[in-house]
């Protein structure tokens, strides 16, 4: 990313943006906010410990295999951010690191879905993201500790100038977007918001739940997966749930060299976590994605029946495990298309949104976080159209189809 993009313009830096929500999107455009446009965001985040906000419990994993023109750029664009975080938000001496590695993601299909590998490609290749496709006989070259029992075909993230897979710290990452707004002059108040003043079609203010009022010329909500709550008081109805995803730490007998993130054909993942045979794992749900799960109820379950017997299929050294630990955190699902909500709510003048990233919101959040300043700064996108993600597709009825959501 040039630059540029840090660069103040002339826009009157008195406006007053008021930020629900101050996990990795909130405090990106906080950022951006104050650093290009020098208005300084007031951000509303319920919980200063972030105990339960989705930027805290990812996987932090970012990728170019998507199938979809606008998620590919956006994944480039913030790559390109990610890889200079220590200079683009350095504070003073201070330059954050988030420790980010780039092995690849290595997406797996048999015979069904080869087809749909090899047309991801191509539009990958279009955009200038080097993936790989390989042969099974090709897959154990590169990672001879593989099973390519049932596999037609894998594709395989490569890093170049313009691409590259692999994962960070996110919590980090949130972390210096958010030192970087303040240090910019954004406040972040510890308050929930619970309502808006609404005159003649625009926010005039958001309440908290103590009873204040903050003043706003542009709100913007940007609560992961409590948006839709926030955004029925608006009137809209929000399609975001919080749907819960369960993540296993395990220990394996030893490293597996070169391990990129693995996606088997069957929906579960791995990805290694440090250089010592530790690993995590996941899967989508195997039964009802019900709404607003309890996090502390991992489903152990998940694991000892279902995961690991796939996983020792695809790595046979994996019959060794150990589970060291595990978390839940919540997905901002998108029931509609399973893509982020990003733009202007329809409606309300002045009311903007950010949500609904499906699992893809860590990595997309320097490209989603200066596209919503530019948006709320000036009206319209600059270095990156985010109008694919556009909320107007709802009413519509066109959702933007996303093969490769995990
Ligand atoms: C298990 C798991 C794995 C994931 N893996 C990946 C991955 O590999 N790659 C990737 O890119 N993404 C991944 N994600 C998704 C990613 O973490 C999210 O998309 C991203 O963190 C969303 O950021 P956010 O700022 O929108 O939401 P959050 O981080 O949830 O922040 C929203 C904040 O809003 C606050 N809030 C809510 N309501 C209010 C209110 N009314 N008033 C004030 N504050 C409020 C909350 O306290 C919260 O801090 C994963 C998520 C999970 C759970």
């Amino acid at each position: 990313m040039s630059p540029d993009v840090l660069r103040n313009q002339q826009v009157d830096p008195a406006t007053k943006v008021v930020i629900i929500g101050g996990g990795v999107m909130g405090a990106a455009t906080a950022s951006f906010l104050g650093a290009r446009f020098g208005i300084r965001a007031t951000v509303l985040e319920r919980d200063a410990s972030y105990a339960r906000a989705s930027s805290a419990l990812s996987v932090c994993a970012i990728r170019q295999q998507f199938s979809t023109e606008i998620n590919i750029r956006i994944s480039q664009q913030s790559l390109a951010f990610y890889r200079d975080i220590g200079r683009l938000l350095a504070v003073g001496d201070d330059r954050p690191g988030i420790g980010l590695v780039e092995p690849g993601y290595l997406y797996l299909a048999t015979d069904a879905g080869a087809h749909v590998l090899a047309e991801n490609q191509a539009l990958q290749a279009q955009c200038n993201a080097s993936v790989a496709l390989l042969s099974p006989a090709e897959l154990l070259v590169r990672f001879p500790w593989l099973s390519v029992d049932q596999i037609a075909l894998g594709s395989l993230g490569l890093s170049t100038a313009t691409s590259g897979e692999g994962w960070f710290d996110g919590y980090s990452a949130l972390q210096a977007f958010r030192h970087h707004a303040i240090a910019q002059g954004a406040r972040f108040l510890e308050v929930e918001a619970v309502d808006f003043d609404v005159r003649d079609g625009a926010v005039q203010s958001v309440l908290t739940a103590q009873g204040e009022r903050v003043a706003a010329d542009a709100v913007l909500i940007a609560a992961g997966a409590w948006s839709s709550p926030i955004a029925a008081k608006l009137g809209f109805d929000l399609p975001v749930r919080a749907r819960k995803r369960d993540v296993f730490s395990l220990q394996a007998p030893g490293p597996l060299p070169g391990c990129p993130l693995v996606i088997d054909p069957s929906g579960f993942w791995f990805r290694p976590d440090g250089e010592a045979g530790q690993f995590l794992c996941g899967s989508p749900p195997r039964g009802d994605d019900v709404d607003d799960a309890p996090l502390d109820k991992v489903d152990h379950g998940l694991f000892n029946d279902w995961l690991w017997p796939r996983l020792a299929e695809r790595v046979p050294q994996f019959d060794e495990l150990r589970v060291t630990g595990s978390w839940a955190g919540y997905y901002e699902y998108n029931t509609f298309d399973q893509n982020g909500l990003v733009g202007r709510l329809p409606g309300v003048r002045n009311a903007f949104v950010a949500a609904g990233f499906s699992g893809h919101g860590l990595q997309q959040a320097p490209a989603v976080g200066l596209g919503m300043a530019e948006l709320i700064a000036t009206g319209s996108y600059g270095v990156l159209d985010l109008s694919p993600l556009g909320l107007e597709r709802i009413a519509a009825n066109a959702p933007l189809v996303e093969r490769n959501v995990i």
